[in-house]
């Protein structure tokens, strides 16, 4: 596991609106859009306890395996418990490891 230094005021900062708890929204992702398999690239993709089961379920493998090769962890000052993010491919533009030319090889 990796760990990295992240400014979390910048997160902040960032363009859109944060979703309150009681927000909805749908998407379609499919080939025949412009920005098909763009968005998975370059992410800061934090996984919460949930995520990382549901992924190593999917790649049928244990938990330590995926927190080995998957995961890198966030220190926050100040905290105790590290924040885990998706590690993305240092080579395609920083896709996520799970994305292949016909999308994502995890979830449906
Ligand atoms: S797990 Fe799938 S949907 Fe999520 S970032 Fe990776 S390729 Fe995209």
């Amino acid at each position: 596991m990796k760990y990295l230094d992240i400014d979390y005021n910048e997160l902040d900062q960032m363009e859109g609106r944060r979703l309150k708890e009681s927000d909805t929204f749908h998407f379609r992702c499919h080939g025949r859009l412009a920005c098909y398999n763009r968005c998975c690239r370059n992410l800061n993709l934090f996984l919460y306890p949930y995520d990382a089961i549901r992924l190593k379920k999917a790649l049928s493998i244990t938990s330590d395996s995926f927190l080995d090769r998957y995961v890198d962890a966030v220190l926050k000052e100040g905290t105790y418990f590290p924040h885990v993010l998706l590690r993305m491919r240092e080579a395609d533009e920083g896709a996520c490891p799970f994305l292949v030319p016909e999308g994502c090889s995890v979830y449906e």
